[in-house]
């Protein structure tokens, strides 16, 4: 029991010490090296990135702050027109015409078409339908009060409406519906009987309706985009459209129409010097109007599960971007239009650019460095279990005798004084045996040396066969042999003495081609306990002199005390 403790423990250290460390230590020294180059470049990564989707977003900036800035003009001059109504309705011009032309209005007002034109060049006129049309519904209301105020301000800011038709560059169309059944167009039909028709197509507009009271409360410029209508050539129209309040009196609405071709220049004109990229103009329904890209080639494709993403993204913050597969997608809410404008930068494009180079150049900086690292590992790694394997078979050379396998002498002594030590502390029996082969020399002799290397290798396996796990057995001399034997007492020692002798006479040994013999040995046994001694030296010597006494007594024998001499 004590004795397999002390067997388990030494193994275990000098396991941990030949083996685990150095191999483990340059492991982990290049695993660690690996991990902080690959952190590191991860690191670049993320910081390339940032600076990657600032860029896209600067770019769309520039484009949406310059198509931003051309809607404004449009904007600003509707709420210009409108502050103009106010005004014009709080206190009309007294010009003589003007009025002339409200009186005119009293003969007219029950007919279902009418016209009121002052001068056709200078200002629009006044379309009207009949008392009867107003009637029909509570959306419309000609309050007999206001009404001679807003048609004389209507004929007044008609001048204005035609001089922002005659210069025109973005809008379609200018109009100014009232509630009161008239309206001023910059379209203004030619045949009069297009007149009422025309009235109720323009009061069923969601830019009128949604103007009302209840639904406009901020009384702010709203943006509507409805498909085709007749008057618009059945092209899709985008329409700004406020509202017209005095006195906390919903007078009507005015409407500015753009087309679709409109938009897509003015988009044209926004990434204008912007060859790289490609931006798209969407309503908030994210229903697509424009693409900068539509003039040559085809507008990039989104299929419903990216615009569903795009549309997530969306709602939750004014402007951002989103990766989708390799294409990198950034938008911008428009402040004077009521949508979104994208930016689409493929991966082909990003690789063009600047940050594409520096990510391809620190990706093959990182391949080459790690594999530079696998490499010298890989080198490491084979030299440091070169050494292992070459320190191992020097040690074993050091220990051990090459023929026979066994112990060498000084490897015996090592082993021997130790385990003679650790049985003294443990108080337990300690034995020694020596032996040498009889007549050995003679072998040589008649067989050659190489036979007789034989023969030694033999007895050799003999003995090795015999032991335990825990016994030691060594070559000391020429043919002589010693083994040690903890925890066996004298007695058990000579017992396994002569269970080695009688099997080595009784085994014979083939040294040419068809020669064999037997050979036999002596031995001599000795036990610390008989006279308490662990010295192991001494006890060899002790075997040795039992030895001799064996080969005096006639040979093939052993001898394990004293005999007197006769
Ligand atoms: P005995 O011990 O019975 O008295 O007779 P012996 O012939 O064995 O006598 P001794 O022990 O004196 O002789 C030892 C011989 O062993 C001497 C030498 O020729 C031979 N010998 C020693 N080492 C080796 C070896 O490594 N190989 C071979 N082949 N022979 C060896
Ligand atoms: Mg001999
Ligand atoms: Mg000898």
């Amino acid at each position: 029991m004590q004795r397999d403790t002390y067997v388990v423990r030494r193994p275990f250290l000098h396991w941990l010490h030949q083996r685990s460390n150095p191999g483990l230590i340059v492991n982990f020294c290049f695993i660690v090296v690996l991990f902080f180059s690959t952190l590191l470049t991860w690191r670049e990564v993320i910081v390339l990135e940032d600076a990657y989707i600032s860029s896209q977003r600067n770019h769309l900036e520039t484009v949406a702050n310059a198509l931003d800035r051309q809607l404004q003009f449009s904007v600003n001059k509707l709420l210009f027109f409108r502050h103009g109504m106010s005004e014009a309705i709080q206190t009309p011009l007294a010009s003589g015409p003007l009025h002339h032309a409200v009186t005119h209005f009293d003969t007219l007002r029950k007919t279902s078409n009418w016209q009121i034109a002052l001068d056709k060049n200078r200002t629009l006129p006044i379309n009207g339908v009949s008392d009867a049309f107003v009637e029909k519904t509570t959306l419309l209301n000609r309050d007999e009060e206001r009404l001679q105020n807003e048609l004389s301000a209507a004929l007044e800011v008609g001048y204005l409406l035609r001089l922002a038709l005659s210069n025109r560059r973005t809008e379609e169309r200018i109009v100014y519906v009232s509630r009161a059944g008239f309206f001023l167009a910059t379209d203004t039909p030619e045949n009069p009987h297009d007149i009422s028709p025309r009235y109720y197509q323009l009061v069923t507009q969601p830019w009128f309706i949604q103007q009302s009271e209840r639904k406009n409360r901020a009384r702010a410029v709203r943006w509507f985009i409805y498909p085709g209508s007749q008057f618009a050539g059945n092209q899709t129209l985008i329409t700004a459209s406020v509202p017209i309040y005095y006195d906390h009196f919903w007078y009507g609405v005015l409407a500015m129409d753009f087309n679709v071709e409109t938009m897509k220049r003015l988009l044209g004109e926004a990434t204008d010097g912007y060859p790289e990229g490609e931006y798209q103009l969407y309503d908030t329904r994210l229903t697509r109007i424009a693409s900068s890209q539509s003039p040559n080639g085809e507008a990039s494709p989104f299929n419903a599960s990216d615009m569903a993403q795009i549309a997530q993204a969306i709602e939750t913050d004014t402007q951002g971007g989103i990766r989708l597969d390799s294409r990198f997608i950034s938008w911008s809410r428009l402040d004077h239009f009521d949508g979104v404008i994208l930016r689409i930068h493929t991966l082909q494009e990003g690789v063009r650019d600047d940050f594409g180079s520096i990510s391809v150049v620190l990706a093959l900086l990182w391949a080459l460095f790690s594999a530079m690292l696998l490499i010298s590992w890989w080198v490491i790694r084979r030299m440091v279990s070169n050494m292992y394997s070459l320190q191992h078979s020097l040690q074993w050379q050091a220990w051990h005798d090459p023929l026979t396998r066994l112990l060498n002498r000084g490897g015996l002594f090592e082993r021997a004084t130790k385990l003679a030590e650790h049985c003294q502390r443990r108080s337990l029996p300690f034995s020694v045996i020596q032996i040498d082969l009889d007549r050995f020399k003679s072998i040589n002799d008649r067989f050659g040396h190489q036979a007789g290397d034989k023969v030694l290798s033999h007895a050799a396996g003999l003995i090795a066969s015999a032991l335990r796990t825990n016994d030691v057995a060594g070559r000391v001399g020429g043919e002589e042999f010693c083994i040690v034997l903890p925890g066996l007492n004298l007695e058990e020692a000579r017992r396994v003495a002569e269970r080695i002798r009688s099997r080595i006479d009784s085994k014979e040994i083939l040294v040419q081609k068809s020669t064999t013999l037997r050979i036999s040995a002596s031995f001599g046994v000795s036990c610390a306990q008989e006279k308490d001694n662990y010295d192991f030296e001494q006890l060899q010597s002790i075997a040795d002199a039992r030895l001799y006494q064996a080969k005096q007594s006639g040979r093939n024998r052993v001898v394990w005390r004293h005999h007197d001499k006769k």
